[in-house]
């Protein structure tokens, strides 16, 4: 089962994703966490990522679907996991059209589509009370999601969910990643989900739509 989440940043798809993942035995494909851990190798290729995140700004079609490339086709995927979840890619409609191309190639091909909608207001105040446990990679919202008191846990901002960032990063998205509705939209695979609800009420309706 291959299933994509589509949805501007901060509207619960990486919450949603790690519930999904977990019971569908999918695995969680994020180019944003790929990207994230990438940085943590402080060389000039690093850097230039890290450069570009850190302003909102897209990485290269080339180098994503490279990344994307390489997890899809490989042994421990195809054996392990019951499909793959995409959280973040593709952004571009060259993304998705190799990412097209790409699961034909494997004989498989997107099922589900789960758009997440909301307004940019409730983004940018979801974004910026923003965590995340850097032991367990769990994201926590300090208004609708608090973590749980005295864990021990070590939470950390991402420094691209600063305000400024965020509304360039909507503004990326709207430029970049909404003409993909049209692209899937044509194939009859997009369910919308209103991305303002509590979090838990959103994974309810995605999983509705998955037994589809
Ligand atoms: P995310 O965690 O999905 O919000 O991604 C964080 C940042 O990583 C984005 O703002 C981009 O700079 C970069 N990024 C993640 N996924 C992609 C992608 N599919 N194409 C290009 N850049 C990406």
């Amino acid at each position: 089962m291959i299933t994509m989440l589509l949805g501007p940043p901060g509207s619960g798809k990486g919450t949603t994703a790690n519930v999904i993942c977990k019971n569908h035995k999918l695995f969680s494909l994020s180019t944003g966490d790929l990207l994230r851990e990438r940085v943590k190798q402080t060389d000039g290729f690093g850097k230039h990522i890290a450069n570009l995140m850190s302003t909102g700004e897209l990485i290269s079609d080339d180098i994503i679907n490279q990344l994307v490339k390489e997890i899809v086709e490989s042994d421990k995927i195809k054996t392990e996991y019951n499909g793959i979840l995409f959280d973040g890619y593709p952004r571009t409609v060259q993304q998705a059209q190799f990412l097209k191309k790409l699961l034909a190639d494997n004989n498989q091909k997107v099922n589900y589509v789960l758009l997440f909608n909301v307004d940019d207001d409730f983004i940018v105040k979801r974004i910026v009370a923003r965590r995340i446990d850097r032991k367990t990679g769990n994201i926590y919202n300090l208004i609708t999601n608090p973590p749980p008191e005295n864990a021990d846990l070590d939470l950390y901002q991402r420094p691209d969910d600063k305000e400024e960032t965020i509304l360039h990063r909507l503004d990326v998205y709207k430029k970049q990643t909404t003409p993909l509705i049209d692209f899937y939209k044509e194939s009859d695979i997009i369910y919308e989900v209103d991305a303002s609800q509590p979090v838990e009420k959103m994974i309810e309706i995605a999983e509705k739509i998955l037994e589809r």
